[in-house]
C-alpha cells in the first residue's frame, strides 16, 4: 500500500509565533521544517488553491475572492484528483466550501466555525480514516483549523477596517488577541499529533502541517488583518513535512506553497499527468536530499481593496521575491517597493531607485507573471 496523506492547515498561523512555540518546536524532532515557505496569496482561497494544485492562481483562474468558481478544472488537476485516481479515500473538512478546490474529494464537510470543537471532530475523522486504512484503503484527509480566522473575523474584521486608527494604536491588545488565538491552535495541534501517533498513523502517512498566510497585528497602516498587502508578516509562512522515510531537518532556503503538491506526489511515486497544464511548483526532494538546488523566485499577488468595501475583481498588488530581496508592484497607482529582506525584515526602508541591478532583474521576473 502507499502512504496516506494528512494535511493540517493552521489558517492564519504566523511564522514568528510558530518559531517561538514549544508545540511547533517539538515537530522539528521528526519532521522537515521549512522556515520560509512563501504563500501565493495572503488569504485562504487563492493560497490553498495554489497549495493543492501546485500552480499559481494567475494560471488556474483562482486569483481573487471573486474567482473562486473560475478554477480551470479541465486544465489543472488537484492533489485530491491525483490521489482519488490512485484509489485514495479523499475527505476534506473546513469552515466553508470556498476555501479549497472540491475537485477530487469524495467527501467535503463544512463545520460550523463558531460552535465546533475541532479537537474532538478532527480526532473522530482520524478514527474514521484509520478504519478505512485498516480495511485496506489509503486515505487523504484535509483538516482545516479555522479558529484563528474565526477569532480575527469576529474581533477584528467585524469591528475595525484597514484605516481604523484605534486598531493601529493598540499594539498590545492586538498582540494579546492574536496570542490567545494562536495558543488555542497549539493546543489543537498537540492533540491532533498525539491522536495521529496513538492511531499508529505516523509510519504510514505523509503529514504536512502548514499555514496559508499570516495575519497582521498592526504592523502596517492600511491592513488590519490580511489580504491587502504583500508584506512578510502575511506572505512568509511555516511548513512542516513528515515522512518516516525522510530524515528530519531544517530547510532554511526559500520554498513556495506551490512546491508541496509535487513534493508529496514525488514521495508517493505518483507521476504528474502531462496531458494537463504544467505545474509552477517543483518537487523539493532534491533540496531535501541535499542535491544541487537553485532557489526559485516566489510570486505572490493580492487585491488591495483601498477605500472600497470589497477587494477588486483582479489582483492589483504583486510581488516577486528571493530569500534576500522583494519587489512589490502596486499596480493601482503604478508604484514599486524594493526591500532588502536580510537587513530589513520588517520592510520599512523602500530601496526603489537605489539598487537598479536588483530592481531591473526583479521587475523583469515579475513581468513574466503579469503578461499572462
Ligand atoms: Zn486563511
Amino acid at each position: 500500500m502507499k502512504k496516506n496523506v494528512i494535511i493540517v492547515l493552521i489558517d492564519g498561523g504566523r511564522l514568528d509565533f510558530a518559531t517561538k512555540s514549544d508545540t511547533f518546536q517539538k515537530l522539528t524532532s521528526n519532521m522537515i521544517h521549512f522556515t520560509q515557505s512563501i504563500t501565493y496569496a495572503p488569504y485562504t482561497t487563492a493560497a490553498m488553491h495554489a497549495v493543492l494544485t501546485g500552480c499559481y492562481g494567475n494560471r488556474t483562474g483562482v486569483n481573487s475572492y471573486w474567482n473562486i468558481f473560475k478554477f480551470k478544472n479541465k486544465q489543472f488537476l488537484t492533489l485530491a484528483d491525483y490521489l482519488s485516481k490512485n484509489n485514495y479515500y479523499t475527505y476534506a473538512d473546513g469552515h466553508t466550501e470556498l476555501i479549497i478546490p472540491k475537485f477530487g474529494f469524495r467527501e467535503f464537510n463544512v463545520h460550523d466555525e463558531q460552535k465546533i470543537n475541532l479537537i474532538d471532530w478532527h480526532s473522530e475523522l482520524l478514527d474514521n480514516m484509520k478504519k478505512k486504512y485498516d480495511d485496506g484503503q489509503n486515505f487523504f484527509l484535509y483538516l482545516h483549523y479555522s479558529k484563528i480566522h474565526t477569532g480575527i473575523s469576529n474581533e477584528v474584521l467585524k469591528v475595525f477596517n484597514n484605516f481604523s486608527r484605534e486598531y493601529f494604536d493598540s499594539n498590545d491588545l492586538n498582540l494579546e488577541r492574536y496570542s490567545k488565538l494562536f495558543n488555542n491552535a497549539e493546543i489543537y495541534l498537540d492533540s491532533i499529533m498525539n491522536k495521529i501517533k496513538k492511531l499508529n498513523l505516523l509510519e504510514n502517512s505523509i503529514i504536512l502541517i502548514l499555514s496559508d498566510h499570516g495575519i497582521s497585528i498592526g504592523e502596517k497602516f492600511g491592513e488590519c488583518a490580511y489580504g491587502t498587502f504583500c508584506y512578510d508578516y502575511t506572505m512568509k509562512t511555516f511548513a512542516y513535512l513528515y515522512n518516516s522515510d525522510t530524515k528530519p531537518q531544517i530547510i532554511s532556503s526559500q520554498v513556495r506553497h506551490i512546491d508541496f503538491m509535487p513534493t508529496i506526489l514525488d514521495m508517493l511515486n505518483i507521476e504528474i499527468d502531462s496531458s494537463f497544464e504544467k505545474l509552477d511548483g517543483e518537487s523539493l526532494i532534491p533540496l531535501i536530499k541535499g542535491e544541487n538546488h537553485t532557489e526559485k523566485f516566489a510570486f505572490s499577488e493580492t487585491g488591495n481593496p483601498l477605500n472600497n468595501n470589497a477587494p477588486p475583481k483582479i489582483p492589483n498588488t504583486k510581488s516577486i521575491r528571493s530569500a534576500k530581496w522583494k519587489l512589490i508592484h502596486n499596480e493601482y497607482n503604478d508604484t514599486k517597493e524594493l526591500y532588502d529582506l536580510v537587513n530589513d525584515p520588517n520592510e520599512e526602508n523602500n530601496l526603489i531607485g537605489k539598487n537598479s541591478e536588483i530592481e531591473k532583474e526583479f521587475s523583469k521576473e515579475l513581468l513574466k507573471y503579469t503578461d499572462n
